[in-house]
């Protein structure tokens, strides 16, 4: 009769003897960087109300560049929700709904934001991808496609409870940051009406100035009243491994993208601290 092999029951890891939060463990247990996912990727977020609402003038001359500018490189779109999101999030909040569904509702203005990109951009390749077909990306982008995705983050009900309000902290600048870091991507270029950050919103604050570069730190550290951006993608630009720094472009002003993708500073540079 054959010798019985004994059962394998566990499998030797430093990870086994602690609740996977204990701050010993997680220090001892340092696996380096992860693997960049898509590396040669750019993910463009297109500005829900700041640029996709303001219509034919904005958008067509946006999406000729869009189309020259993946002759040379990969480009992943992330789409805002834009005004329409505001208005169901303020029906919403009227009505008492909890966060969750806030953004789950998000989730589905920024998807008719990205079904309209989509048909601007089938001659070129536009594809919509939804986040079922997210591990389909690498074969859309060998295949020249470009991938055209709802930048709302799919947390939908699980929503994290924000800071302040019911309003969901996590919309579409947050979703196409996060989705640009697991990719481990090459750039993260927000296409906005403005020429980037400034003091202060420069629509309601004719005195605000021009911020060309700031760390997200210096930036948490000012507080300003309001941001061209998210405020949760800064305390995640200060986490991430591989998406150190962010640009906002105006898109509204034709070649500043192009020159964006080049590596050009045409906007405003939002950075994690340089590393010591
Ligand atoms: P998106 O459409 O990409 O979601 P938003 O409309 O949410 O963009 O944010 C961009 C807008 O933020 C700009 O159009 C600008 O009017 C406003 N804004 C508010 N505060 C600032 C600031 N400090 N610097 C620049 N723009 C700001
Ligand atoms: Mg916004």
């Amino acid at each position: 009769m054959a010798a019985e092999t004994p059962a394998r029951k566990t499998i030797p890891t430093p990870l086994r003897d602690g609740t996977l939060d204990a701050a010993t463990l997680l220090e001892a247990s340092q696996y380096g960087s992860p693997i960049r996912v898509l590396p040669e990727v750019n993910v463009v977020k297109v500005g829900g109300q700041s640029f996709f609402d303001r219509g034919r003038s904005a958008v067509w001359p946006l999406v000729e560049e869009l189309a020259r500018c993946a002759q040379s490189h990969q480009i992943i779109l992330g789409m805002g929700g834009g005004t329409r999101s505001r208005h169901a999030y303020s029906i919403g909040l009227e009505l008492g709904l909890p966060t969750g569904i806030l953004a789950a509702i998000g989730a589905s203005t920024a998807l008719q934001n990205a079904h309209m990109m989509q048909m601007l951009m089938a001659k070129y390749g536009g594809i919509l991808v939804s986040f079922e077909e997210f591990e389909k990306l690498p074969m859309y982008l060998r295949n020249g496609g470009i991938p055209i995705m709802v930048g709302m983050p799919p947390f939908h009900h699980w929503e994290r409870p924000p800071e302040m309000g019911r309003i969901p902290a996590n919309r579409t600048d947050a979703g196409v940051f996060l989705m640009a870091e697991f990719l481990g991507a090459r750039s993260m270029i927000y296409v906005k009406d403005e020429d980037g950050l400034y003091t202060d919103d420069p629509k309601k604050n004719p005195d605000a100035t021009f911020i060309p570069r700031i760390t997200a730190q210096e930036l948490l550290d000012m507080d300003p009243n309001d941001l061209v951006i998210e405020r949760v993608v800064l305390g995640y630009l200060q986490k991430a491994h591989y998406v150190r720094s962010v640009q906002i472009v105006n898109g509204l002003k034709p070649g500043l993208l192009t020159r964006a993708l080049a590596g050009e500073h045409v906007g405003t540079i939002i950075e994690a601290p340089l590393d010591p």
